[in-house]
């Protein structure tokens, strides 16, 4: 690992999403010329949340560029939990859709869980549904959720040592914490989880080779709680739109500064940036890590569907 009085190296998720793009640009055109097969995303996004409404947006946008089949199906925020889930019995039905994601979170009264359950898990690109976090579990072949996924991938790209390291997942949830402990472990990693009751958090923290933060609180990673030269991967997305807060994370940074007074706001992930490049061997940052690889991997689940249907079907 880096020394400790060295600046954290970027895990350039960034980088690694385009060139992962690139590459299922190029499975989509062999599919379509060898099977006559244009791989086909629908994203469903139910109500009016601003975040979605864009996240559903560049999921679009990027399955294009790829060369895919891609739809958004927007529904009204008054939808029943009925009416989605006959929509969902349609997309799974319907062949030229090989992949289907339900824009998380849904509106009150319609129970997620039951939505995801009611996916085809073959076209469950977000590897959320039962039978593939089973699969996950078990170590059998499946679609991975996106962003754990992308997680290792990025820690691989960079050629992080992983077997045998201490790794500390910061987070439970079953869409990042919990799938990506298990992948870390598959990679014959130490693996620990913590959450909101565990005990010793910063000691545990400081005592991994790869922390990853997924917490949802911003810059709540600070220096001390990073092990000198570890490899820290910073899931969190927030909002800063206060100044201080600013300053706070970033110090004197000109630009950050600059995105707060004109744009309104910058961003920040789970971890202190300006502390975590100080004390990291590796670090992403927040944009340009986590966040792109989360939709390459996506595109690259959907492609891994559409070949395994036109395998299954010829
Ligand atoms: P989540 O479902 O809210 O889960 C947060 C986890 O963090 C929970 O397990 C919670 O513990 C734990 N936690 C909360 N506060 C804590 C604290 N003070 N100390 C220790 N643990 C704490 O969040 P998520 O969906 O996993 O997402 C986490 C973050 O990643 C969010 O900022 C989200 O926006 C971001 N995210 C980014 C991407 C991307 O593509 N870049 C993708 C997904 C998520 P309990 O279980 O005990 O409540």
């Amino acid at each position: 690992m880096t020394p400790a009085s060295e600046p954290a190296r970027i895990l350039d998720g960034a980088a690694l999403a385009q060139r992962i793009r690139a590459g299922v640009g190029d499975g989509c055109r062999r599919l379509r010329e060898r099977r006559g097969v244009v791989p086909g995303l629908t994203v469903v996004l139910v109500g009016e949340d601003a975040a979605s409404q864009i996240y559903v947006r560049n999921k679009e946008k990027a399955a294009r560029a790829a060369g895919m089949e891609s739809h958004v199906v927007r529904l009204p925020t008054a939808t029943s939990e009925r009416e989605l889930l006959g929509l969902v019995g349609e997309l799974n039905a319907d062949p030229a859709v090989h992949g289907i994601l339900v824009q998380l979170p849904l509106p009150e009264g319609i129970d997620s869980q039951r939505v995801i359950e009611a996916l085809d898990p073959d076209k469950d690109v977000d590897g959320f549904h039962p039978l593939n976090a089973g699969r996950l579990f078990a170590g059998l072949p499946g679609l991975l959720p996106c962003t754990p996924a992308g997680i290792l991938r990025l820690l691989e790209h960079h050629e992080i040592p992983l077997a045998g390291k201490r790794a500390v997942v910061l987070g439970r949830s079953n869409i990042v914490g919990k799938p990506l402990a298990l992948l870390l472990l598959r990679r014959n990693c130490t693996v620990t989880i913590c959450h909101s009751r565990t005990t010793n958090l910063a000691e545990i923290a400081a005592s991994a080779d790869v922390l990853v933060a997924a917490i949802g609180r911003p810059g709540l990673v600070t220096g001390e709680m990073i092990k000198p030269g570890a490899a820290v991967v910073d899931v969190g997305i927030h909002r800063v739109s206060e100044e201080s807060e600013c300053r706070r994370l970033y110090g004197d940074d000109p630009e950050r500064l600059a995105a707060v007074r004109e744009r309104g706001g910058t961003l920040v992930g789970d971890v202190h940036p300006l502390e975590a490049r100080r004390r990291a061997g590796w670090l992403s940052p927040v944009p340009g890590g986590v966040g792109p690889l989360t939709i390459a991997l996506l595109l690259e689940n959907t492609l891994a569907a559409a070949e395994r249907a036109a395998t299954s079907v010829h």
